[in-house]
């Protein structure tokens, strides 16, 4: 049921987000320093201050912040084992027919707009810096994080492209 009064817990929904990431190795600077790397060659007087505040206003999005809440959870849940069969098997294996990891990280990387998707494809297939560190952790379940930074990281390239166009 669709309760009118519940207030979005912003916040909250922020600070979910940025301590999971850290809980799961990956700092902020991590992802500023792959998007600083990606576009200094495409916007020379780009700073490393301005990478943080476009960071910083990415992750305070809505649009952001739900999709990488589920996503985050999706790869614990299945990890702890509390998610049901045959959907359980399908992201431990990371199943290419899957799709929902990639589709889940397509809406983050077009919140400003449909160069995220371009950015999204280059960085999903490129794995730079703490990306490609989920690539080879067999260890745990990744099957979201790994699309969630690439997403994280194509929106906030996408707004650079923008505001230095
Ligand atoms: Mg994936």
């Amino acid at each position: 049921m669709n309760n009118r009064k519940f207030k979005y817990p912003d916040t909250k929904a922020y600070e979910f987000v940025v301590g999971r990431l850290k809980d799961r190795g990956v700092n902020l600077a991590d992802l500023a320093d792959i998007i600083y790397h990606s576009q200094i060659e495409f916007e020379p007087t780009l700073t490393m201050d301005r990478v943080n505040e476009y960071l910083q206003d990415a992750l305070h999005k809505r649009e952001l912040l739900n999709n990488a809440m589920v996503m985050l959870e999706l790869d614990r849940l299945t990890e702890a084992g509390a998610v049901a069969e045959p959907l359980s098997s399908i992201i431990k294996n990371d199943a290419g027919v899957f799709g929902v990891d990639e589709t889940l990280a397509l809406q983050i990387a077009n919140i400003y707009g449909t160069i995220g998707t371009t950015n999204f494809g280059y960085f999903d297939r490129v794995k730079k810096g703490i990306i490609a560190k989920y690539d080879t952790d067999a260890g745990h379940v990744n099957t979201f994080i790994d699309d969630l930074l690439a997403a994280i990281v194509a929106a906030v390239s996408g707004k650079i492209a923008h505001k230095y166009a």
